[in-house]
């Protein structure tokens, strides 16, 4: 091999070796092999964790639901929810900076990561359609990320997104209020709009964070009006049982 051609190669080799380091650092740690990290999936993701199949928490392993949900605290007009990971530390932060710091370009990162693990969580839909923002709130961050989130699920796995569901009340923000407060609040404040177009549909109803589940059991009830045949809830992130935190936060 000629002088020439070493110094080529090894120039490529740098510049792959260069290339590659920025498309694999860690999203939520900034370490290496990302898009997320075999130790951030570990802390936040907990794949050996259950999802309470109510309002889609992270749960022991063996169980079904979590205690507010055996308690009927939960939300009851879903099939069924579940959460990507824990809504905590990094990925919490990552959540904020799509969110709070208007960068929602950083869900198409997590795309093929969300969509590989969302086909082995539920089954697969007719449509996918997004927790609805107020217009008022939309004008005031400028995109929905639920919207961008169902986006990215449309693009990997071809499935459409449904248009319809409306918020029509500018309701209070549901982080500073208490589980009835937020079951309260969400009364009558969403509406399907082209009702046929959801008759008999299996849903993924996607948003960001889950908490109570208020805002998807809300959402759920506006669907159920209209005849939808069955509505999963699929969010980025949840709470996790009390008696685990320990395991991940
Ligand atoms: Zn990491
Ligand atoms: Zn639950």
């Amino acid at each position: 091999m000629s002088k020439a051609s070493i110094i080529i190669n090894r120039t490529q080799e740098l510049l792959r070796s260069l290339w590659y380091k920025g498309e694999e650092v860690c999203l939520l740690c900034g370490g290496q092999d990302g898009p997320i990290c075999p130790t951030c999936i570990k802390e936040y993701f907990h794949p050996e964790l259950a999802r309470c199949q109510a309002c889609g928490k992270l749960i022991a392993r063996e169980s079904t639901y979590c205690r507010d949900c055996l308690e009927h605290r939960g939300p009851q007009a879903l099939t069924r929810v579940t959460a990507w990971g824990h809504y905590a530390g990094g990925w919490r932060d990552f959540i904020h900076r799509i969110k709070y710091q208007a960068q929602p370009r950083l869900v198409q990162k997590i795309a093929h990561l969300l969509a590989e693990w969302a086909v082995t969580q539920l089954p697969p839909p007719d449509s996918i359609v997004a927790v609805p923002m107020h217009p008022s709130r939309l004008a005031e961050r400028g995109f929905n990320q639920a919207e961008m989130i169902s986006s990215v699920l449309r693009w990997e796995l071809g499935i459409p997104l449904l248009n319809g569901l409306e918020r029509v009340l500018p309701t209070r923000s549901q982080a500073e209020l208490s589980r009835q407060e937020r079951l309260h609040n969400l009364t009558g404040a969403f509406k399907v709009r082209d009702q046929k177009n959801f008759s008999g549909h299996i849903i993924w109803l996607v948003d960001d964070v889950t908490t109570t589940g208020a805002t998807l059991e809300a959402c759920a009830q506006a669907l159920r009006a209209v005849e939808v045949g069955e509505i999963y809830g699929l969010c980025l992130a949840a709470g996790i049982e009390k008696n685990l935190v320990s395991a991940g936060d």
